[in-house]
């Protein structure tokens, strides 16, 4: 009998982290790299939050906190809810984690038998099939298509659904293809679940900020009250508030899932960092001034990209409505040859001749459960995601 258990070697580690790491190993080699490959905001925490970190140091707030989150945090969730997405929820509907994916992850745990289906779109974020199963779940996937914009469609939804399905997942803005949900897309879904009382609906939102040009963010329980008694919303400050490390994400929804949540987390991390905590009420309650430069910013890099991705021959991307990822259809390039005389076959090949040849880490779509793309995050500075696009052009030139 070896030592991992049976569900462990059925799950895949981060496909976007290994290609981080990859990209590290070589830097630290000496080699000159541009990492596009990290789901990270390049901007610095903004100087209010960093600020309320130290003050709750200086003000000794570095105990064993409430397992949902400290009072304070959650009450200024329940604000930015009633702010931003008009849905009330009270201070015990909310629970606290390290960072969306943990209260992903609960949820899963909390709510999953044997045998349970869980829905979603994909391309997907690369970690929803490997929780799912790691929670005792079956990751069920419905293929978006690009002429779709990768937006599930009602009729996919509804063959999908079956008596073993407890969940769908959706993910808007959506990582890795950018694409945003309108209020008439989940409308549309919605009047699909209304027929299968029985399906919850996860909402990550940790996107929601990240909208560019006429596009507006909905999230489901706002867009369909009638199926917020089943819907959980995530969300979190990683993406918005440039606080990846931080790890603080939060979770609303009924109370009965919430509790069982907090069980889940009781038992094992307890609850995220106090201090942390504390910095998260000044980014909800603080200056929110910056989101919109933060927008700005990634509005024009994301113009930028897609014209210098666009413009080589073999790679095709649509302009993406949110979140910050190109997803950039690579199939003519595969089947080509390497100048050494390597074979091409796949995204995943593509994506190493790139970190190889054009010293670019990104990440192969298959990763995401799309084969025959690649995914480009242009959370990076204008003059990195350049070059790096010069030099993605000049490697795929190189192809016979
Ligand atoms: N959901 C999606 C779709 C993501 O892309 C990510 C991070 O990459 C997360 C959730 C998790 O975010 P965090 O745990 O940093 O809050």
């Amino acid at each position: 009998m070896g030592i991992l258990s049976s569900k462990l070697t059925a799950v895949k580690p981060s496909q976007t982290k290994a290609m981080t790491a990859l990209a590290a190993s070589l830097r630290a080699q000496g080699r000159s790299i541009i990492t596009l490959s990290q789901g990270e905001p390049d901007f610095e925490t903004p100087a209010n939050i960093k600020q309320a970190a130290i003050a709750a140091i200086e003000a000794g707030h570095t105990k064993y906190t409430a397992v949902a989150g400290i009072d304070a945090l959650r009450q200024a969730i329940v604000t930015k809810f009633q702010r931003e997405n008009g849905l009330n929820f009270t201070a015990e509907q909310i629970t606290v984690g390290c960072g969306a994916k943990q209260l992903l992850f609960n949820a899963l745990v909390a709510s999953l038998d044997e045998g349970d289906e869980v829905v979603f779109a994909t391309p997907c974020w690369v970690s929803y099939p490997e929780m799912i199963k790691l929670a005792g779940g079956i990751p069920i996937a419905m293929a978006t298509h690009i002429d779709d914009g990768f937006i599930l469609q009602p009729d996919m939804l509804r063959k999908a659904l079956t008596p073993c399905t407890k969940w769908l997942m959706l993910n808007s803005p959506s990582n890795p293809t950018g694409a945003v949900y309108t209020r008439k897309d989940l409308e549309a879904l919605a009047e699909v679940l209304r027929d299968y009382p029985d399906v919850w609906v996860l909402s990550d939102d940790i996107y929601e900020h990240l909208v560019y040009g006429d596009a507006e963010f909905a999230t489901l329980a706002a867009v369909a009250p009638d199926l917020a008694p089943r819907t959980l919303t995530v969300n979190g400050v990683s993406k918005a508030y440039a606080m990846t490390g931080w790890r603080v994400g939060y979770a609303a929804g009924p109370l009965e899932l919430i509790k069982a949540m907090n069980t889940v987390q009781g038992q094992s991390t307890s609850h995220t960092s106090s201090i942390s905590q504390f910095a998260a009420v000044e980014a909800l309650l603080g200056d929110q001034g910056f989101l919109v430069d933060f927008r700005r910013a990634f509005q024009a890099r994301r113009d930028l990209v897609v014209g210098l991705l666009n413009a080589i021959p073999g790679l095709e991307c649509r302009t993406p409505d949110g979140a910050f990822y190109v997803f950039v259809a690579c199939q003519e390039l595969l089947d080509s040859k390497t100048p050494n005389g390597q074979h091409l076959e796949t995204d995943m090949d593509l994506a190493m001749y790139l970190l190889e040849e054009a010293g670019v880490a990104i990440v192969p779509g298959s990763g995401f459960l799309a084969d025959g793309f690649i995914r480009i995050s242009y959370a990076a500075s204008e003059d990195e995601l350049t070059k790096a696009c010069a030099a993605i052009s000049e490697a795929v030139q190189k192809l016979s």
